[in-house]
């Protein structure tokens, strides 16, 4: 994914990118098309890139093990610096740029905010039931007959409890 940074005057311009994750070769979770949207402010001395990236993934459910397609989503800011007599910045997203240099690749780049971007906890839905531990039935699907029995027992109790109470 280049940008050929000649074509933009100084200023702010907006960019937008499509392009299919296995252009990029992003493999799985990642499907379809990732979306990429940046913000390019350039000035004499700097480029500032500020980007908002999209991409579906294919994940499975930690709770009840169906695959699930979603869209996951990261921001990111990218600075280049036409001047590398300027002070040291040790800033992974702080990048030098010859004045000669007419482009930039942010390719790299969106390839590794989109793997930052794979959720650590997966879950289809955010009020997934999951699997009954007993039997395994998919409980958002039906339930089961072990649901029941193993929590009424306890509910009853509570129950009584805090009719004492009252
Ligand atoms: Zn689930
Ligand atoms: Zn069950």
């Amino acid at each position: 994914m280049i940008i050929k940074i000649t074509n933009y005057p100084v200023g702010i311009h907006d960019l937008s990118f499509t392009k299919s994750v296995n252009e990029l070769h992003l493999e799985e979770p990642f499907i379809d098309n990732l979306i990429l949207d940046c913000r390019l402010d350039k000035s004499q001395h700097q480029i500032v890139l500020k980007c908002n990236l999209t991409i579906s993934v294919k994940l499975i459910c930690d709770r009840c093990g169906e695959e699930f397609n979603s869209d996951v989503n990261s921001k990111f800011s990218l600075i280049y610096l036409f001047d590398s007599s300027a002070p040291n910045i040790d800033e992974t997203n702080v990048k030098f740029l010859a004045l000669t240099e007419d482009r930039i690749d942010i390719t790299d780049d969106v390839i590794d905010y989109a793997n930052l971007s794979i959720p650590m906890k997966r879950l289809c839905s955010e009020d997934c039931k999951g699997l009954c531990l007993s039997c395994g039935t998919n409980l958002n699907l039906k339930s089961c007959n072990c649901e029941t029995e193993n929590n009424n027992p306890m509910w009853d109790k509570l129950l009584k409890l805090k009719d004492k109470l009252n």
